[in-house]
């Protein structure tokens, strides 16, 4: 499943939307019920409003009423080549922390990580009660 889905992140991103930077971004988030939810990186004029892949394709299950997530691939690349790997920024991570567990698998070009590796500690729902 893991070569499936990140070749469903560079499908995606194919439809990166990036004049600017030229880095061209797709994700593949795969739901617990295992469906499958693409993004790409989507950039703007006014470069602070730039949403990334991952969060897009989060976005986009959530707004289907989908929650539960297994894994999510990504792949990216300004000259076609995805074969270096891809990190998630912070703001990804975080929104990644919202709906996904410690255990939340990450694939990347050189393998598969675990949330909790690139984002051991969290700002979550029990820090606001
Ligand atoms: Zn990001």
């Amino acid at each position: 499943m893991a070569d499936r889905l990140f070749e469903e992140a560079v499908k995606a991103a194919g439809n990166a939307y990036c004049p600017y930077s030229g880095f061209h971004v797709g994700a593949a988030l795969l739901t617990a019920d295992g469906r499958i939810y693409t993004g790409c990186n989507v950039e703007n004029a006014s470069f602070s409003m730039t949403v990334c892949a991952e969060r897009i394709a989060i976005f986009k299950a959530v707004s289907d009423g989908v929650k539960e997530f297994s894994a999510i691939a990504v792949a990216g690349s300004s000259d076609g080549n995805f074969s270096r790997s891809c990190t998630p920024c912070g703001a990804c991570l975080q929104v990644m922390s919202e709906f996904c567990g410690s255990n939340f698998k990450i694939i990347l070009a050189d393998g598969e990580y675990l949330l909790s590796d690139f984002l051991p500690v969290s700002f979550g729902k029990e820090n606001i009660k």
